[in-house]
């Protein structure tokens, strides 16, 4: 299933590693599949501790130039490759499509949102302004400067395999940092791809590179390296705490988006219609691998009934197939071990009293699909009122009143997003206000854009990307005295 590409340069096989395509020094590599058809689309190598230390030396070595550049100068590369990016939009759609699953529209978006990264953050660092402090000495001047933190070290997930390398690279080169990245093993080809783009926009050599391969080995080497000054992790919360465990010994600076668990509470003033339409966008995009995707719906019991008969109209209307047919909605999970989970929440939600509205099996088809499922009465104990599901499941439970609601909402580690539709003024404050959630999505299920600030709270990260606040990231604060005036 070798992608069609208008330009089949994109379709890198190798890693990219200070400017050159290069393989792993054992010469060993891995397989990478499309999750549709379970076919081999290629391979990539597999590097280990070695290759991640050549390309963090190659970091170091770049940086003196890129960072002494000005903030006009990168953002005018940043430019080009956001240019490039949306050039190549079709090519890059496909690719990943082909290699993560979702359906060819959801992967155009996603690649378009990728790009906007580069823009946006190429033109904010121009903005990276310092202070100065009234001096409370009348002989000493007080002066902040921000200086880009030094060599970065990512690793990125699956899920969304070109928009979660954008959201770090752009703050990072823009900021001039210099950074190497570890892409999911599922999914190296998108960040390939980037790369061959990157070299064209005219990133210079060991600005950026991409090791593929052992995590373990490669995860190893960036959290150990002192030449790795910061760790942006996106992934599960097990290798997040992990990795920052790793980060301790040299006291690395590190940004974690991890797991959420987000609550979707709908309230009996709510918008019926708008809280179905938010639901499906939230829940079933990227067939609920999203780490910001309804994972319980919690509803109260006036509008119960009336929203779980429309949610699952809704939901049984989304066509399920291969992301390269047109008209499709739904696309495979990434793997087996995705079915395996989905599966175990299902069951666990059915042995404890839930029913299943629609769906609740996996699809009848080549390829690890998953139907779309809307199970009703889910005991809040329930694994999926727990732990994220991952899958295109929507477990709903009945609440009584708002604080009900709340409790059962913030009940739970993880704090990424949370969503609630309502049309009173107060309890909008109110119910806003209260949720632990790093995001709230108030009449709304999509809220993801390059100029707010993405992360969680509690156990779902450190640190935000997106936004102004996603450029501190990659700042120091340097403080300046000067005495003897
Ligand atoms: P998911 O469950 O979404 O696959 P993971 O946290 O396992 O989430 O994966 C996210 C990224 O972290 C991937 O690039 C993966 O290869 C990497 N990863 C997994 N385990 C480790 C590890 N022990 N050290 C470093 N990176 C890891």
């Amino acid at each position: 299933t070798h992608p069609l590409l208008h330009d089949p340069a994109l379709f890198r096989q190798q890693a990219f590693l200070a400017g050159r395509w290069v393989d792993a020094d054992s010469g060993k590599r891995i397989e990478v599949f499309n999750p549709a058809t379970a076919a081999v689309i290629g391979s990539v190598p597999d590097m280990g501790a070695d290759e991640a230390r050549r390309a963090i030396e190659a970091a170091a070595q770049a940086l003196p130039d890129w960072r002494r550049r000005t903030a006009a100068e990168r953002a005018a590369i940043l430019r080009r490759w956001n240019d490039l990016m949306l050039q190549y939009q079709e090519d890059l759609a496909l690719l990943m499509t082909v290699e993560q699953g979702k359906p060819l529209a959801e992967s155009r978006g996603e690649i378009a949102y990728a790009a906007s990264f580069l823009d946006w953050f190429g033109e904010e660092a121009k903005r990276a302004y310092g202070e100065i402090i009234p001096s409370p000495w009348p002989n000493k001047r007080l002066m902040v400067q921000r200086q880009p933190v030094g060599v970065c070290a990512a690793i990125t997930p699956w899920n969304f395999p070109s928009a979660m390398i954008a959201r770090k690279v752009a703050p990072a080169l823009a900021a001039g940092c210099t950074m190497v990245i570890k892409p999911s093993e599922l999914t190296p080809y998108s960040a390939l791809a980037l790369c061959e783009l990157a070299q064209r926009a005219g990133v210079p050599d060991g600005v950026l590179s991409v090791v593929t391969g052992d995590a373990k080995a490669i995860g190893g080497e960036f959290t150990a390296n002192p030449l790795v000054k910061k760790l942006s992790f996106t992934g599960s919360t097990p290798v997040g705490k992990l990795l920052m465990q790793q980060c301790a010994g040299s006291v690395k600076k590190l940004s974690l988006e991890l797991g959420g668990n987000a609550p979707f509470i709908v309230f009996d003033d709510a918008d019926l219609e708008a809280a179905v339409a938010g639901a499906v966008a939230s829940k079933y995009r990227n067939s609920g691998q999203t780490c910001v995707c309804a994972n319980r719906i919690l509803v109260q019991q006036g509008i119960y009934e009336r929203f779980i008969l429309r949610l699952a109209e809704a939901a049984a209307r989304l066509k399920l197939g291969n992301g390269l047919e047109p008209g499709v909605q739904l696309g495979p999970l990434i793997d087996q071990r995705a079915i395996d989970k989905v599966e175990r929440h299902v069951a666990d939600a059915v042995a404890r009293g839930a029913h299943v509205v629609i769906g609740g099996t996996r699809a009848a088809r080549e390829g690890t699909f998953f139907t779309a499922t809307v199970l009703a009465d889910v005991s809040p104990d329930a694994l999926p009122m727990r732990e994220e599901t991952f899958g295109p499941v929507a477990p709903v439970v009945r609440f009584e009143s708002e604080e009900d609601a709340i409790r059962i909402a913030n009940a739970t580690p993880a704090g990424l997003a949370a969503y609630f539709y309502s049309r009173d003024a107060a309890r909008i404050w109110r119910v806003a206000e209260a949720l632990d959630f790093g995001m709230v999505g108030i009449n709304e299920g999509i809220l993801s854009t390059a100029v707010a600030p993405f992360g969680g709270m509690k156990e779902s990260g450190i640190g935000r990307e997106g936004s102004r606040h996603g450029l501190d990231e990659y700042l120091e604060i340097k403080y300046l005295c000067q005495g003897g005036l």
